[in-house]
């Protein structure tokens, strides 16, 4: 596992173009002698699948393949060979540990019904997992239940978390553009200029959360990008405010839309601009289902100790694409240490942990077989 993470490592690719990995993925699956193969699922994803004794359940374990346009300031021996991209993320990691536990299950069986192996593309984007179900993922290969895991920085090595219900955000993403009548700086008077609209409006956003949201609802609003057309000595006739929100509760995503359009109209009415808003919803909220995390848990309990278990981490403000499959099918998400170390996820100096791999392809070897136990 540590050979392919390492060769996966050297090619990253970025989402949707995981054309190699998903050749490597699916060479690997026919070594290991899977019952079917499917390339080319939602553009570059692959589905093995699995089938041993006569069981008609069915649960899917996924990975993600994709990298990050970012360029690799770690040193290791295999590094990025692909300039300007890297596996960030760690999803090369997830692809090995997928593999090791196919590899595994297709040698030694230990269960009754079948197995999808479910390696995803463009996970980043949060467009490779509706690209599966476009391209009929649950009609082609039907499952009943799925899991995924995730590395997880600052976590030591060995350890597991996860929680019933929420467990990772929303993700909206936000573009407000003023408009007015840009102009000479020393003669602010003559013109419209926005500049000054497009800094109270990101000083007003701040009441979102802290005075029209329920305290006892988490979200963030955090703007990004303030882009003008001015210069030194000319005044901007048009701003551009960019930005991104998180919230678990798609009434909560609703109440940032409606609040943030609220002080977007009467921000520009205040100084005397137009104003355009688009909200997009690019992320939806994960929430683990409480019989599939026990489930989960209990196959956690057969590979960590038992104080390196953590059954109700704390929900966290970033956003996962395997969110998607938990819209047809019961499921679980849940982290594994990557190290108190390692760098945080999306930085240039991440590696993935090997001594992680294990643990990985333990947890799912040992889910499917709690999954689909033999009579
Ligand atoms: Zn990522
Ligand atoms: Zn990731």
């Amino acid at each position: 596992m540590t050979a392919w993470r390492h060769d996966l490592h050297a090619h990253p690719e970025f989402g949707f173009e995981e054309s190699r990995t998903s050749a490597f993925v699916a060479q690997k699956l026919r070594e290991f002698g899977l019952d079917e193969i499917a390339e080319g699922v939602g553009g570059t994803g692959v589905v093995g699948t699995l089938r041993r004794g006569s069981g008609n359940r069915a649960i899917a374990l996924r990975a993600d393949m994709d990298a990050l346009r970012i360029t690799e300031q770690g040193t290791p021996a295999y590094r990025s060979l692909n300039s300007g991209v890297m596996h960030a993320c760690g999803h090369d990691g997830h692809t090995a540990m997928l593999l090791g536990a196919a590899k595994l299950l297709a040698a030694e069986g230990g269960f009754d019904g079948t197995v999808r192996f479910i390696f995803q593309p463009a996970e980043e984007w949060g467009k490779g997992a509706l690209a599966m179900l476009e391209d009929g993922l649950m009609r082609r290969f039907p499952f009943d239940e799925i899991y995924g895991l995730h590395n997880m920085p600052g976590v030591p090595v060995g350890q597991f978390e996860t929680r019933p219900g929420p467990i990772m955000s929303a993700e909206d993403n936000f573009e407000v553009a003023f408009r007015g009548v840009g102009g000479h700086a020393s003669r602010p008077h003559e013109g419209r200029e926005v500049l000054i609209a497009a800094a109270a409006f990101v000083v007003n956003l701040q009441t979102i959360v802290s005075r029209r949201l329920s305290p006892a609802d988490i979200a963030v609003v955090s703007v990004t990008e303030l882009l003008t057309d001015g210069t030194r000595n000319a005044l901007p006739g048009f701003a551009r405010v960019l930005g991104d929100a998180r919230s678990f509760r798609p009434e909560v995503s609703a109440a940032i839309e409606r609040e943030m359009r609220v002080i977007a109209e009467g921000t520009a009415r205040t100084y005397n601009c137009d104003v355009e808003m688009t909200y997009t919803r690019e992320f939806v909220p994960l929430v683990n289902d409480a019989e599939a995390t026990r489930a989960a848990l209990a196959a956690a309990a057969t590979v960590f100790e038992p104080e390196a278990i953590k059954a109700e981490r704390e929900p966290m403000t970033a956003s996962e694409d395997f969110a998607r499959f938990l819209d047809h099918v019961p499921g679980c998400f849940a982290f594994i240490g990557n190290g108190e170390n390692s760098p945080p996820l999306h930085n240039p100096e991440f590696d993935f942990n090997d001594a992680a791999l294990v643990h990985g392809t333990r947890f799912h070897v040992a889910i499917a077989r709690q999954r689909l136990p033999q009579a």
